[in-house]
């Protein structure tokens, strides 16, 4: 499996502003940020998309998704509310494949999405 960037940024072999961080599970401000808090939650243990995850995974997944909300309440955000995503292969416009959780908030986003 080729490295992603991702995974150089789990190694601190690239800067990244790091938001969280727990032995499974890292955090980070996205460098493209769409909305006042765009943050990526990934897992450590790199399941290319969601399409290669397994029953296995299932504790790990639910890693990351309680960490986004962990991070969204510390933020301020549970009641505004915010936006969790997972974009998977190229019609969704997944570019990085290491998955990760796209948690965006601190504005009025559209529904559906464009
Ligand atoms: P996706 O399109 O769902 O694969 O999302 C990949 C995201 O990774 C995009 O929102 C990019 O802006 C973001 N990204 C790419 N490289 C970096 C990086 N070095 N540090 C932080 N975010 C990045």
């Amino acid at each position: 499996m080729a490295e992603t960037i991702f995974s150089k940024i789990i190694n601190r072999e690239i800067p990244a502003k790091i938001i969280y961080e727990d032995d499974f599970v890292l955090a980070f401000e996205d460098i493209n940020a769409q909305a006042p808090l765009h943050a990526l939650v990934i897992p450590k243990r790199e399941i290319p998309t969601i399409n290669d995850a397994s029953p296995e995974d299932a504790e790990l997944l639910g890693k990351v998704l309680l960490a986004a909300a962990s991070i969204a309440k510390s933020q301020g955000l549970a009641e505004r509310g915010y936006r969790l995503v997972i974009n998977c292969n190229s019609e969704a416009g997944q570019t990085v494949f290491h998955l990760h959780c796209h948690l965006l908030g601190g504005r009025t986003m559209a529904w559906p999405p464009g």
